[in-house]
């Protein structure tokens, strides 16, 4: 199979830790007889030094043509970077989001997974932290209250801020759909997250999560109010395997579960649209501090590159391979500076890149 991809490197540790997942994409070719075929593309800071924007409309359409899009981040130092005296529209973020519209990207995907080997990271006490953990967290990414309208009033000399919390029954069915197609790919578990006891918005998503549900008698379904579900996901996070919910309760929850997981170089992430195509791409951003020096853990972006094999692919064994490898890697004993611990074997970015292509 050919598998036409836009790489987009970007900023700061963005070459360094693409550069590595194409390296593990090309092996994961070698073995399993496919061809990947690379274009990159400029985007964030390295696209301002070059087209004075920070994505050009020749990188969307060349992003477009694509199957899927590989992302390392972008973005550099805040307080020092002369691209952060640019107004606004031109700063390097801005692109992100002009990529994300631009490609209706409305399915964010976070998996938190806890490795074994890495259990010691983790900040929740040891006896909920020893039974691990492995859920996707699946945030509706374009509408409800960050894109309703807001405004702000003043009345009788009161100041009076207004946002609006929309969601229609077709944004609610679509990230359900997807929602549940991902946990037929796992362990079919949804936790719809809602808050149903006091929000409209809520009682409709519900509904529909219900209504979406009968299309896969094999996934269960629960519902579970999003005050509860912040509380389970410190207290029993290993009940959950895809947490289904709207964008701004998924923002929240996605970061809490990161968080709990202690390792950030270990996060991946992908943004989907209607069709197979998405972006995908680390959680963290581009460590401008570490940049250039081959320190980087590779990692979050290499389980990225796993996740888009299985989902815009569907090569699920490839996908896997990676998975195993990561897992390998690390009983092996090695780790990058930013997980390291005692009595383990310190690499580099392209070493641990290397380290993985020998388990695949
Ligand atoms: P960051 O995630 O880049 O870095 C936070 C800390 O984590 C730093 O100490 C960094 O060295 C470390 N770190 C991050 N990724 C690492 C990795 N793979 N291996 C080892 N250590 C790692 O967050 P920040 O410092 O707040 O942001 C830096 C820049 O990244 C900013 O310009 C920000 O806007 C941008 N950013 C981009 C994205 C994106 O492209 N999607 C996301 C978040 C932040």
């Amino acid at each position: 199979m050919e598998l036409k991809i836009t790489c987009i490197p970007g900023d700061g540790i963005g070459p360094e830790i693409i550069g590595e997942a194409k390296k593990v994409l090309d092996k994961v070719a070698v073995k399993y007889g496919h061809v990947m075929n690379y274009t990159d593309v400029l985007m964030g800071g390295a696209s301002i030094d070059v087209h004075g924007v920070p994505l050009t409309d020749e990188a969307i359409e060349t992003a477009k043509a694509a199957d899927a899009v590989l992302m390392g981040s972008i973005g550099g130092d805040t307080t020092k970077s002369p691209w952060y005296q640019l107004p606004p529209h031109l700063r390097p973020e801005a692109g992100l989001l002009k990529i994300r519209k631009a490609l209706n990207l409305f399915a964010n995907l976070r998996p938190a997974v806890l490795y074994e080997e890495l259990a010691g990271a983790c900040p929740l006490k040891e006896e909920i932290s020893a039974a691990g953990f492995d859920m996707m967290i699946m945030r509706e990414l374009t509408g409800g209250l960050y894109f309703g309208e807001r405004k702000t009033i003043e009345e009788n000399g009161v100041r009076k801020a207004i946002d609006t919390l929309t969601y229609d029954e077709n944004e609610i069915r679509r990230i359900a759909i997807k929602g549940f197609d991902i946990a037929m790919k796992r362990r079919k578990k949804v936790t719809s997250v809602d808050k149903a006891n006091v929000l409209d918005s809520s009682r409709l998503w519900r509904n529909v999560v219900i209504e979406v549900a009968k299309d896969y008698p094999e996934v269960t379904l629960e519902h579970m109010l999003v005050d509860n579900c912040a509380m389970q996901l410190v207290k029993d996070p290993a009940q959950f395997d895809v947490i289904l919910t709207e964008n701004m309760f998924g923002d929240i929850l996605s970061d809490e579960a990161s968080m709990v997981t202690g390792s950030i170089g270990m996060l991946a992430s992908a943004s989907l649209n209607d069709t197979k195509f998405g972006l995908y791409e680390p959680s963290h951003g581009s460590a401008p501090d570490i940049a250039g020096q081959n320190i980087a853990n590779p990692i979050a972006t290499i389980l990225s590159a796993a996740m888009m094999l299985r989902y815009t692919f569907d090569l699920d064994k490839e996908a896997e391979s990676i998975e195993n490898a990561v897992k390998q890697v690390l009983k092996d004993g090695y780790r990058t500076g930013d997980i390291m611990s005692e009595g383990c074997t310190k690499v580099s970015c392209s070493q641990m890149g290397d380290l993985l292509v020998e388990r695949i």
